[in-house]
């Protein structure tokens, strides 16, 4: 169960079974849980307060001593094309990002799982100050709540590719999209759900043992090691054969094709001879190829032109990889993940107001 300040449980964080041995240990019949978990996973309301068909007592009750809602949106940034940004305050003055985005009369969610990130990719801003703490589960789910809440709906799909590497937060995660995917309680397609990991290969594993068809993207970036060095610091890269088998792994057990990430980084990864050989790695591994563009942060990376964009993507259809390249969506400001957290931490203007 999750708990945040001084001990209390979050309600977001508690499964329909929490909830009703928690109305039983009050003195409530067990159907007043039952309630309680409508109320979270079919209303979207995490204020006990608004619960209209609880009694008075409860509803005080439940509002004092279960934490609902920990977090709240400080900030919206909204892009000209639709894609919607939040940030989150936690309950302990930490922030975390989540993004509405979307496409072809589909809504997807990108969730964070971490504030910061202890893989400290090279050209990502969400790894740049490392590590600040884990979410718990009922956090991860309260980005969810209040996205769903802005659009009156569950999204179609949820990608975990906000701030954070999630299978460094493994249990709290798995809790989380228990959460989503459960009959009991969101009610997800596992297949909508999205796990996207820079390579952590027992992470993999035990994704592949926890036995819900959830899409897997692994981010590779590099077709060998030398230059995935260079992306990557030590601690936690993998070695790129040993990612691979761990996809290969996933893909048998879970039954699902696996998506390679590839962000496209000017001078660095964009050659021909490296689109060829990601070729290869699609054919050999049965993975789906997604180029990423390198939207710019205040790394030295840039994004490659638009023609060696072009001609990577053709390269490596050519060769017979499967292959998508992500379309450009939100990135006028602070799309790139982690930017609009490190724009309020260094105190600049609020972004309350929207587009530009
Ligand atoms: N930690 C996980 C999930 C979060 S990052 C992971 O690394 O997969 C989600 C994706 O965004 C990753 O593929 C990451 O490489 C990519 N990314 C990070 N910063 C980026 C940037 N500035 N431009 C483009 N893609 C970026
Ligand atoms: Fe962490 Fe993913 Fe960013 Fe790498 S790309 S620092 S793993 S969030």
């Amino acid at each position: 169960m999750s708990r945040v300040g001084h001990g209390l449980p979050m309600l977001a964080g508690m499964s329909r079974a929490e909830l009703e041995q928690w109305a039983q240990e009050q003195g409530e019949p067990v159907f007043r849980g039952r309630q309680l978990a409508d109320w979270v996973f079919h209303r979207l309301e995490l204020d006990p307060r608004q619960m209209t068909n609880l009694p008075h007592s409860l509803r005080e009750l439940a509002a004092t001593v279960l934490v609902a809602p920990a977090g709240r949106v400080t900030a919206v940034d909204a892009a000209e094309d639709g894609t919607e940004k939040l940030l989150v305050r936690l309950a302990d003055g930490q922030s975390v990002e989540m993004v509405l985005i979307p496409a072809e009369a589909r809504m997807t969610f990108c969730l964070s799982t971490q504030v910061g990130c202890p893989v400290r990719c090279r050209f990502c801003a969400s790894g740049a100050e490392g590590l600040v703490r884990n979410l718990q589960a009922g956090e991860i789910i309260e980005e969810l709540v209040f996205g769903a809440r802005r659009i009156g709906r569950l999204p179609d799909n949820v990608v975990f590719m906000g701030i954070g590497e999630g299978l460094l937060n493994l249990e709290e995660l798995l809790r989380a999209i228990e959460s989503m995917v459960s009959p009991d309680g969101f009610g997800m397609s596992p297949r909508r759900l999205t796990v996207s990991t820079s390579g952590i290969v027992p992470g993999i594993r035990r994704l592949a043992e926890f036995g819900r068809e959830l899409t897997l993207a692994v981010s590779l970036h590099a077709v060998n090691d030398e230059l995935r060095a260079r992306l990557i610091p030590d601690g936690f890269r993998y070695p790129v054969c040993e990612i691979l088998a761990a996809v290969d792994e996933y893909r048998e057990r879970a039954g699902r094709m696996v998506t390679l990430e590839y962000t496209l980084l000017d001078g660095v990864n964009d050659s021909p001879a490296d689109a060829r050989e990601l070729a290869r790695i699609s054919r050999e591994h049965h993975a789906k190829i997604n180029l990423i563009p390198y939207n710019a942060t205040d790394t030295a990376f840039r994004r490659p032109p638009r023609r060696v964009l072009e001609t990577f993507f053709r390269t490596v259809e050519q060769c017979g990889g499967r292959v998508t390249m992500r379309q450009e969506r939100g990135s006028s400001r602070t799309a790139a993940c982690g930017q609009l957290r490190r724009r309020h931490a260094a105190g600049s203007e609020d972004v309350l107001s929207g587009g530009e």
